[in-house]
């Protein structure tokens, strides 16, 4: 702990301290003797800005401030799954017990047990050459979640010695003779937060991300280490949305960030998390999440932080090999947090009050996304990092500076709606107003391994629901009689696709999850049974027969069917053609 300086200014979460010669942007700094944590986000002449994670109420001007001329980092190792942690990695509930409900300032504990020892067993021996990235060996952190413990960046050199058996996070477990001398590893690293953990390469990400829930999937699909953004206006569904996603989506580890605005918001998510099941094995979702959680007595500056200790826990599970998803929430309280820190450094306000840098900080975010071959020289790894941003503008408005930012860098929208969610279509995203940029990255992928035929249902269907809205408004002014049989069969098939398929609800066993490979037979009845029809109307067959026919119940139905029977969908084509034949002969008759 290094020089002092002095408190000059106190303004709610940004002080301003004087004698701070040598101190760096982002320094890290202790303030007054309560040990309030905070960072340096601007240096003028010998006098620096300080934002503190801390409540600052009474601290006073002369108080010191202690350097420590290290930025803000995170410690990485086993121990960080199934955490509960605050924007600046303290565990909540070691907190919770040290300083009761009303966090104490100035509370220091650390991020990852010094105490419990982990079962180390290593994949490499005494001799091997590796550098950094490689994986020296493992620990079985939880049963969801093996943790591969890397060698750090910046050594490299041969083993000399490597040993399993049980270590605390401290402890050596390897020793590496390097150029600058022989280094002991342990199981934790530290890593600064604002500073994207290198990797080797990243790739295109044209493998997509399914999640088995079906508007995404076939409408709206995400690539593996790609990028999301959804907005949640109240009761919208939001939350069930977000459980979805975490327990299907096809990810290893999951890394939540909540900075919620009011306190019980973060109370639901830390009560409703840990109840989660993971769907595959049984087992608590917890095993293979870390939750980081802005409690609403912690100052906005917190939220600042915690985007980023949450993007570096995620790139660090992407770097032993994993598909990571990131999921922040809401990551507009997080630019309320950054204009409330530019209003009080006096910077020039942009739009709305937001700071010019309102959109590079977003973009410089969301760019720590990706697929990418890892750094190990020594392994062949590749890892995926995938984030998806909630964002919730006042009003549902769209036009928010966060969120048209925030369009600017991601690629795919889901566009949540209320008005969905008040008529009972679950999930409510909107299949006119989201998109998705993925479609042609993914193509080939999915072409060569759903079906050829994938993108051309999706355009067919997509079809069928925007007709349907053109259609809609014909329908309010003249009524559905004046509409042609054709348009009558675009109207009763885009219903089916509403109802059939896009609503699912979360809440039962079978409808909760589909598979691609069911989703692509259930949407190819659907548009079988579009063409049949029209064909067979054409051929002279009466509209209001075709709307009354029964195998519309089996397409209904088709959802519930279990994966195991998809079989029993396939043969809904031959019902099909068998009950649209009959119509054809009693017709002739
Ligand atoms: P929000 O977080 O936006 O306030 P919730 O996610 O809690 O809303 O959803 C409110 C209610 O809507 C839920 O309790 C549930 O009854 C219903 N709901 C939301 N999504 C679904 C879904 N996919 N399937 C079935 N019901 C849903």
């Amino acid at each position: 702990m290094g020089d002092l300086g002095r408190v000059i200014k106190v303004a709610g979460p940004l002080i301003i301290a004087e004698n701070m010669t040598g101190s760096k942007m982002y320094d890290v700094v202790y303030v007054s003797d309560s040990r309030l944590m905070g960072e340096i986000i601007e240096i003028s002449g010998d006098m620096a800005s300080i934002q503190v994670y801390e409540e600052t109420g009474g601290i006073g001007v002369g108080e010191p401030v202690y350097l420590t001329n290290e930025p803000l980092t995170v410690e990485l190792g086993p121990g960080l799954i199934q955490s509960i942690y605050d924007g600046i990695q303290r565990p909540l509930d070691l907190i919770y017990e040290t300083a009761g409900d009303f966090i104490t300032r100035g509370i220091q504990v650390p991020a990852l047990s010094r105490e419990k020892k982990w079962k180390f067993t290593p994949i490499v021996s005494a001799g091997d050459k590796v550098s950094a990235g490689d994986h020296l060996g493992f620990v079985d952190e939880t049963t969801l979640v093996k943790h591969y413990i890397l060698v750090p960046e910046g050594i490299s050199g041969e083993i000399i010695s490597i040993e399993s058996g049980d270590f605390t996070v401290e402890e050596p477990v390897a020793e590496i003779k390097t150029q600058n001398g022989s280094k002991a590893i342990t199981m934790m690293q530290k890593w600064p937060v604002r500073k994207q953990r290198p990797y080797c390469q990243k790739v295109n990400p044209e493998i997509p991300l399914f999640t088995g829930q079906r508007v995404v999937d076939m409408f709206f699909p995400i690539a593996k280490g790609g990028t999301a953004c959804v907005p949640g206006p109240f009761g919208s569904g939001k939350t069930v949305i977000q459980h979805q996603l975490a327990k299907w989506i096809d990810a290893n580890v999951i890394v939540y960030i909540g900075c919620g605005e009011r306190g019980n918001e973060m109370t639901d998510v830390l009560l409703e998390f840990p109840e989660l099941k993971d769907p595959k094995s049984g087992e608590p979702l917890m095993k293979r999440t870390v939750l980081i959680a802005n409690t609403s007595n912690m100052p906005v500056a917190a939220r600042e932080a915690s985007v980023y200790t949450g993007i570096t826990i995620a790139e660090y599970f992407r770097d032993m090999g994993y598909s990571v998803a990131l999921m922040a929430d809401s990551t507009s309280r997080w630019a309320e947090a950054m204009r409330e820190i530019s209003g009080r450094l006096e910077e020039m306000p942009g739009d709305e009050g937001y700071p010019a840098y309102l959109g590079a900080r977003l973009a410089s975010f969301y760019e720590r996304a990706g697929i990418v071959k890892c750094l190990s020289k020594k392994q062949d790894i590749t890892g995926a990092l995938t984030v998806i941003g909630a964002v919730s503008p006042p009003g549902g408005d769209l036009s928010d500076p966060v969120v048209q930012a925030t369009l600017r860098v991601v690629k795919v929208f889901w566009s949540l709606e209320a008005k969905l969610a008040y008529s009972r279509h679950f999930p409510a995203i909107s299949w006119l107003n989201s998109y998705s940029l993925y479609n042609d990255t993914i193509k080939e992928y999915v072409e060569k391994n759903v079906h050829e035929d994938f993108f051309n249902l999706q355009a067919d269907a997509m079809r069928l629901l925007e007709k349907e809205s053109e259609l809609e408004e014909i329908v309010r002014l003249v009524g559905i009689d004046s509409l042609s049989g054709e348009d009558r069969i675009v109207l009763m098939v885009a219903k089916m696709i509403r109802e059939d398929f896009l609503h699912q609800n979360a809440f039962h066993d079978v409808d909760t999850y589909t598979s691609i490979e069911k989703q692509y037979i259930m949407i190819k009845t659907i548009i079988y049974f579009y063409r049949q029809a029209n064909d067979f109307l054409n051929s002279g067959v009466d509209i209001n027969q075709i709307e009354k026919m029964k195998v519309r119940e089996m397409i209904a139905r088709m959802k519930y069917i279990e994966d195991s029977d998809i079989e029993k969908i396939n043969s809904i084509f031959h019902d099909i053609d068998s009950e649209l034949g009959q119509l054809k002969k009693d017709d002739e008759t």
